[in-house]
């Protein structure tokens, strides 16, 4: 269950029960207190795992790379500080506020999601099922432990303020979800975030440069292959940005948008897909909209309903 990747670095592999994603990986340096990097969910197989560790290691100091729920879930019950980045800490103000989520359903609504599933998702929304609200948040700009110096790198796009963590004389990246290797992190629409997906892509430039050995993502297995990775996320984005635009013959509201648009996961039609998939698809279709609005090849019209059309 515990792996020693390094001496005094463990990877705590946390399962995610009816999850695509199967599980998260969380990291652990091991001192007095341990350092725990990302916690999964709020849901008791997650509280097991992390239940195990806390007993062999003893209780940590809980830094989270970023606000998901299978990153930041079950930090409440683990600790009652929880550190982050300043950007993230100030957006997760803003997550409590009831008008930031009725500002965000009607968003959607008005981009075309049926308005009955639209408010459905803010029951069965991980992100609102699976979290536990720890007592406060504090922000970090480096974690020294283990022996280990790993500096906060920010890195918003797949969350407004999402970190990684760089070690630099080991040359080790903790990449979060920013930098994911055989599944493509989604970069979707959020109130208040502008152009999500132009951040990212700013994001993944910037940690390029860094000159990393190995990379431990926040799922799946960990790679060398950072520039590489990243040159085909860059990639993907630039296709898909292609994609979008090339529906725009006519205005268009993004629901219509993300029917045209070829996804990764296999479903037989649209009217398949379940919901919070339909949601994902529908928020990162909006986010590379927004983003061909801020380069100037489209332009958003607003009323009751928000369309885009080539400019
Ligand atoms: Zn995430």
């Amino acid at each position: 269950m515990f792996e020693e990747l390094m001496e005094n670095f463990y990877r705590i592999q946390v399962p995610l029960p009816q999850n695509p994603l199967k599980s998260v990986n969380c990291y652990l340096i091991k001192d007095d207190p341990p350092v725990l990097i990302d916690t999964g969910m709020n849901k008791e197989e997650c509280f097991e795992t992390i239940k195990t560790a806390i007993e062999s290691f003893g209780k940590p100091l809980v830094v989270a790379t970023h606000l998901h729920a299978d990153h930041l879930g079950l930090a409440g019950r683990i600790a009652d500080t929880v550190y982050m980045s300043e950007e993230e800490v100030k957006y997760l103000e803003k997550l409590k506020n009831l008008e930031f989520w009725i500002k965000t359903i009607k968003f959607y609504i008005a981009s075309g999601f049926p308005a009955e599933l639209a408010r459905l998702v803010s029951s069965v929304h991980p992100g609102i099922k699976f979290f536990a609200q720890p007592k406060e948040f504090r922000c970090v700009d480096s974690i020294n432990a283990g022996g280990y110096e790993f500096e906060v790198i920010i890195t918003p796009g797949h969350t407004p303020g999402h970190l990684c963590l760089y070690e630099r004389s080991e040359r080790v990246l903790i990449s979060g979800d920013h930098v994911l290797f055989d599944v493509t992190p989604n970069i979707g629409w959020w109130p208040h975030f502008e152009d999500p997906l132009g951040a990212y892509i700013e994001s993944l430039k910037k940690t390029r440069s860094l000159d990393a050995r190995i990379v431990y993502p926040g799922h799946r297995k960990e790679s060398k292959r950072l520039k590489e990775r990243i040159d085909e996320l860059i990639e993907h984005h630039k296709k898909r940005l292609e994609e979008v635009l090339s529906t725009l013959n006519d205005k268009k509201i993004a629901w219509e948008v993300a029917q045209k648009v070829s996804w990764d996961i296999k479903f037989e039609s649209w009217s398949k897909l379940p919901l919070m998939q339909k949601w994902f698809a529908v928020s990162e279709t909006i986010a590379h909209l927004e983003h061909l609005v801020t380069i100037g090849e489209a332009e958003r019209v607003e009323g009751e309903s928000v369309y885009y059309k080539l400019r």
